[in-house]
């Protein structure tokens, strides 16, 4: 299932919130700060961390739109997570204990795939968005240029940010190691905004990008949070104490 939607010309787009309330509000402040009133989730707003529901209730209040991540349908036990390490197992037990049945609701109800005039939004991959591949290598990206037709792709599952883009004319591929990018007439483009609340990039503060159509740009940022309380929280809620430190290390 995907759904086609209007956009303006500045939107925020950011994925793998994983229930890190201090992460979330210190970035929607960010964008609230920038005017940015348009809000794209690539994804897992829950899983890891203490605050599940508020993760999803910030969604909902605000209007922000969201593809499915697959911790989001692990809580809803709609897809196998033999694969999940012991950690994520435990910490998707006690995700799926907390969650409201309207928070459950609004999770079941997410779509794969979010299409605007010139972007599509996908938690993992655009080749196959329901089976959670990751993204990784050049190769990776380049048969997944093959299964979008819009210029530019947004999404997370891995955690770490990066700029893929691909030159239409001589299907030349290239990572970009910046940034903020130019966005240009004869290149398509694979984003990964990175993690909100999880980053695994060995830095701590929390990834989100920022597309603005106007200046014809795309941004990946970072804001630093109250890391220290999100950590307690996991403490508190008794989840596994290594998503805690994980937290603090950026990885
Ligand atoms: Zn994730």
């Amino acid at each position: 299932m995907h759904i086609d939607i209007k956009l303006s010309n500045r939107i925020g787009i950011f994925s793998d919130i994983h229930g890190n309330l201090h992460a979330l509000d210190a970035v929607l402040q960010y964008y609230d700060a920038a005017g940015i009133t348009d809000l794209i989730c690539c994804g897992d707003i829950v899983g890891y961390g203490a605050f599940p529901n508020e993760c999803v209730e910030r969604m909902r209040e605000r209007n922000i739109l969201c593809v499915a991540g697959n911790h989001d349908f692990a809580a809803l036990n709609k897809v196998d997570i033999t694969y999940f390490n012991p950690v994520a197992k435990r910490a998707l037990y006690w995700t799926r204990e907390q969650l409201t049945k309207s928070n459950l609701e609004y999770l079941e109800a997410l779509p794969l795939t979010l299409i605007s005039e010139d972007a599509l939004f996908v938690h993992a991959s655009p080749r196959h968005p329901e089976q959670w591949n990751y993204i990784i290598t050049m190769s990776d990206a380049r048969q997944n240029f093959r299964h979008f037709g819009q210029r530019m792709c947004f999404l997370g599952h891995s955690h770490t940010p990066f700029i893929v883009q691909f030159r239409s004319d001589d299907e030349t591929l290239s990572c970009v190691d910046r940034q903020i990018i130019k966005l240009q007439d004869s290149h398509r483009y694979l984003f990964n905004v990175g993690s909100l609340g999880q980053p695994r990039d060995c830095d701590k503060d929390a990834c989100f990008a920022i597309l603005d159509r106007d200046a014809g740009s795309v941004e990946i940022r970072r804001v630093s949070y109250d890391v220290t309380a999100a950590q307690q929280a996991i403490r508190d809620a008794n989840l596994p104490g290594e998503l805690a430190d994980r937290l603090m290390l950026g990885m």
